[in-house]
């Protein structure tokens, strides 16, 4: 399987674990906002070997796997991957944009992984502008009722900038995070989620649309203001900065 990096251990990747991340490269979504996108860009392949080994490196310190990107869907070798790091006694968090239910479904129906967090890129009115792609609006509904059937998961929105029709660019606001929140419980018949609304970190080494690059981080009191809005609809909804 193709890993561009082992990017250390942390304990905020998955939570309640001390876990190593793997990153694996190539997505199918185009989000101007991506903080991946140099990884992405110079992708090398460690490959399973290489992540293992940096795995063999830790054991002592870590208690799972965070499999993260890009889109980890994509990769062809991501169950015997998964396996293998399983057969270690290691848990498996896995980070998804949603793309991709059908191999999602396999993952989850077959119990493959411990831990699923999944993407949702604001309300769908939104979608084409904020996953920088059209088309994937079936698939992302679909994983995400795949995903609420599963007992241990997350959704997550990384409140960022979004390139508006007139082309001004600017954060996700209060009225279309409710509505990203109304979105989840209509497509999964429940309000019963946890759901992360995230900070948007820019950083100076590149985002995928260098236009993002001049935006600050969301405000805390736009975060604030979206996270009394939001736990309106989803009583579970934390910030995470
Ligand atoms: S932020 Fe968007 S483009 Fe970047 S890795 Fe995630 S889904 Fe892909």
């Amino acid at each position: 399987m193709k890993i561009a990096a082992a990017l250390g251990f942390n304990l905020i990747d998955y939570p309640g674990r001390i876990a190593a991340v793997a990153f694996t490269p190539g997505c199918n979504y185009l989000c101007p906002h991506c903080h991946a996108a140099p990884l992405l860009a110079n992708a090398k392949d460690i490959g399973d070997a290489g992540f293992l080994e940096y795995l063999g490196t830790v054991k002592e310190w870590v208690n799972g796997v965070v499999i993260c990107g890009g889109e980890p869907t994509l990769q062809p070798d991501l169950i015997p991957f998964i396996e293998e790091v399983r057969s270690r006694g290691l848990a498996v968090k896995l980070d998804t944009n949603g793309s991709n239910p059908k191999v999602l479904a396999r993952l989850l129906a077959e119990n493959l992984v411990d831990y699923v967090a999944m993407d949702v890129k604001g309300p769908d009115t939104l979608w084409p502008d904020t996953a920088g792609v059209p088309g994937y609006e079936a698939a992302m509904r679909e994983s995400m009722k795949l995903v609420a059937r599963f007992p241990v998961y997350e959704f997550r929105t990384t409140v960022a900038p979004v390139l508006r029709a007139g082309g001004e660019i600017s954060f996700l606001t209060v009225p279309e995070m409710a509505a990203a929140a109304r979105l989840i419980i209509e497509t999964t018949g429940s309000s019963a989620h946890k759901y992360y609304v995230q900070k948007f970190v820019p950083r100076k080494d590149g985002l995928l649309d260098k236009r993002f690059e001049a935006f600050p981080e969301t405000p805390i009191q736009l975060l604030q203001d979206i996270h009394a809005e939001v736990l309106k609809h989803i009583p579970n909804t934390q910030l995470r900065g």
